[in-house]
């Protein structure tokens, strides 16, 4: 794991720090899809000199290396995703959670609507449904 995380970090050409790794550790295999400030939030008690410019530059680094997919979901704010196969999203308005949309059956054809901006090429397409989850269906007018 350590092994792995370094050879990231290597890969990037960000220096490895016992900071840098924590962050790694903190994003593997989570589906909560963490802002920067959550994860600094998250680990400011066992590394105090972990500064949040540290946690932004090592995400933006793994995302413009395609390692951590970087969501716009939300005004102003960054959550990121250690899962960078194709889905979607869906926001919670009420909670602000953030779930994952698989996609059914076989890969989506991605195309635009017929007669839609010709002579563009679609290169992706990443779709937020904007939700009240289960837990918070009722609540939204409040
Ligand atoms: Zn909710
Ligand atoms: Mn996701």
């Amino acid at each position: 794991m350590i092994e792995q995380q370094s050879a990231k970090l290597k890969e990037l050409g960000l220096r490895i720090t016992p900071q840098r790794l924590a962050i790694l550790a903190a994003l593997d295999g989570d589906t909560s899809h963490p802002s920067a400030m959550e994860i600094h939030r998250r680990l400011a008690e066992g590394y105090p000199t972990l500064s949040l410019a540290t946690v932004y530059n090592t995400l933006e680094a793994l995302a413009e290396n395609g390692m951590l997919l970087e969501l716009p979901i939300t005004k102003g704010k960054l959550n990121y995703d250690p899962d960078t196969s194709d889905h979607d999203h869906a926001y919670c308005s009420v909670c602000g959670r953030i779930f994952d949309v698989f996609p059914e059956g076989e890969p989506r054809g991605a195309s635009l609507p017929a007669g839609a901006l010709e002579g563009a090429r679609l290169l992706s397409v990443r779709r937020v449904y904007y939700i009240a989850c289960k837990e918070c269906r009722g609540k939204e007018d409040l």
